[in-house]
């Protein structure tokens, strides 16, 4: 497999601000591949550095092995889909999808053809006619992205496609979004800050913070071992236990991640901790009991059926030594 993108000691600074500092990243071909990070992060930033809409301040962008400043935004092997879609409202949906061959001169037949092929592709066939104003969202998204793929890129940039989606065509959607890249086979870069979404589509996701990469690594070994606190509140809902709480409960004094589903509650004494329940907040087929430690709570995860002890009752906590995960950072 090759590298399709090369992030290279990249930065963009805009006067004082730093957007992107010094990311070096390899993205491979065929890869769903997400950015994940909070708002302001610098996501976009990256996607458009990769676009060439902007450029680099430092630092180098290989695309399929060539240096990025030799090939012009309109001669790389890539194109974006943006959250808002960007189709124009006064063009027919068959000619938004067909626009980029339109640009490149390709004739009105073959057009049209390749056009209602991809229709076709998004579930959208007999919908050419249309005006966009006529589409729901979910239409409108895959309008989008049919006329992202008519020029066949080799890189697809999503940038937070599904945002504006209500949650159960979000659903479908990253779905269908997963099944098309798979049979289209080309590298997806999807941004996002939605932690379900970039855990259940990609191959590898880069966890981004203050422009910085913080962690690259496929969605289990994310979730299960993050490396740094930012990481583990960030994806999931981890616990996080202070070196001193960690070493009240293990013996090992230092920052250690913990998930909520991995904690077994108990009666008291029975465990490697007591505490007092301070709330239990039911989730449909489970209920979040956290527990009150002193200073800090721990989440568990608990099936609905088990009968959960009451609030301000006293239970042991326990988990086993794999569940736990040491962070080398704090
Ligand atoms: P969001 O999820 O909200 O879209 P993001 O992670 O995509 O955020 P970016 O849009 O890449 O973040 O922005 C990163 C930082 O760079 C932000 O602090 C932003 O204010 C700053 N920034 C981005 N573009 C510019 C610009 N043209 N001029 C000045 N600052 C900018």
């Amino acid at each position: 497999m090759s590298v399709a993108v090369k992030f290279d000691n990249v930065s963009r600074r805009f006067d004082t601000e730093v957007a992107v500092d010094g990311i070096d990243l390899e993205i491979q071909e065929g890869e769903f591949f997400a950015m994940l990070g909070p708002s302001g992060s610098g996501k976009t930033t990256c996607l458009r550095l990769i676009s060439g809409i902007d450029r680099p301040t430092s630092g180098h962008i290989e695309i399929f092995g060539v240096r990025s400043e030799n090939i012009p935004p309109n001669r790389r092997p890539i194109n974006t889909v943006f959250q808002d879609y960007a189709l124009f409202p006064h063009l027919k949906v068959l000619d938004n999808v067909a626009y980029g061959l339109l640009v490149r001169g390709v004739g009105k037949p073959e057009r049209h053809r390749e056009a209602e092929y991809l229709l076709e592709m998004v579930k959208l066939q007999g919908f050419g006619q249309r005006m966009p104003a006529q589409l729901s969202g979910g239409q409108r998204q895959r309008v989008a992205l049919a006329r992202a793929l008519i020029n066949k890129p080799r890189v697809l940039l999503l940038d937070e496609p599904l945002g504006a989606l209500d949650l159960k065509l979000r659903e479908q959607m990253q779905e269908e979004l997963k099944t098309l890249q798979q049979s289209l086979g080309i590298t997806f870069v999807f941004v996002t800050h939605d932690q379900g979404e970039a855990l259940s589509m990609s191959d590898r996701i880069a966890i981004i913070n203050e422009g910085k990469v913080v962690q690259v690594g496929s969605p289990q070994e994310i979730y299960q071992s993050p490396r740094t606190r930012f990481v583990a509140h960030f994806v999931g809902s981890s616990n996080v236990l202070s070196p001193e709480l960690s070493s009240r409960c293990n013996g090992i004094e230092y920052w250690t991640s913990l998930r909520p589903e991995v904690v077994v509650l108990g009666d008291p004494g029975q465990g490697r901790i007591d505490g007092k329940v301070k709330s239990i907040r039911y989730l449909g087929a489970s209920n979040y009991v956290s527990v009150e430690l002193g200073e800090q709570t721990i989440g568990a995860l608990v099936n609905a059926n088990e009968i959960a002890a009451p609030v301000g009752s006293t239970v042991s906590l326990n988990w086993t030594d794999d569940a736990q995960h040491l962070m080398d950072e704090e």
